[in-house]
């Protein structure tokens, strides 16, 4: 399971306020979901646009991969382009299921009618990895990175973290303006001028980026559980 702020406050609510939200928008609590349906201000770095344009690429590959297979008619398009998890609007729950690496079964049962399961895992397989290497490199790594300037902006250190809860500050009031300085607590125009400045202030921040992505061309095997 990804470490996202609700995990954090979870496991260490000492160290990550459970008032706090997502630090990318401010909007809403930062779990596994949100990650891929989060309305990051920045377009270039919306998680959303990101998961919605990386979901159309995946069922688009899908689809030639198994019109290579076999010559179908335009129904056969039309319907599995209809299927409930490519629905990335909402996003709908099997969207969400695939995302995280789980074939819903109505995707399978529908290409069943057409290939054999072991013709329908052989071929959607590889493809499912790529997309999640994506998601994972595009998103997650990127998120990563946002994170830690804002962990840093909230006191949250290295060695905090190692700390337990006995010698840590928080919620004791030894530091008080530190955490008051939380983006949860602050207005909606000083967080974006917080965020922007973070931007502004990292300059390497954009080319750490460029740097992890690159990364991620590397083949991984990931699992988003
Ligand atoms: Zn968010």
């Amino acid at each position: 399971m990804l470490p996202t702020l609700t995990t954090l406050q979870q496991r260490k609510p000492y160290l990550y306020s459970p008032d706090w939200l997502c630090p990318q928008c401010n909007s809403a609590p930062e779990d596994l979901n949100h990650l891929w349906t989060c309305p990051y201000i920045l377009p270039e770095l919306n998680p959303c646009l990101t998961h919605r344009s990386e979901v159309i690429k995946f069922r688009d590959s899908c689809l030639s991969s198994f019109l290579s297979l076999k010559s179908l008619d335009i129904s056969f398009q039309t319907e599995f382009s209809a299927l409930d998890c490519w629905n990335y609007d909402a996003p709908s729950s099997s969207c969400l299921w695939l995302t995280r690496g789980l074939l819903p079964a109505h995707l399978t049962a529908f290409l069943n009618q057409f290939f054999p399961l072991s013709v329908i895992y052989k071929t959607i397989s590889p493809l499912l990895n790529d997309f999640q290497v994506e998601l994972y490199g595009e998103i997650w790594l990127c998120r990563n990175v946002l994170f830690h300037a804002w962990e840093e902006s909230q006191g949250i250190s290295a060695a905090s973290k190692l700390r337990g809860p006995s010698t840590n500050s928080f919620p004791n009031t030894t530091s008080p303006q530190q955490h008051n300085s939380s983006l949860a607590s602050v207005s909606q125009d000083s967080w974006i001028s917080w965020i922007s400045s973070s931007i502004i202030r990292g300059g390497s921040w954009i080319s750490h980026l460029d740097f992890l992505r690159r990364l991620t061309v590397q083949p991984l095997r990931i699992s988003f559980w």
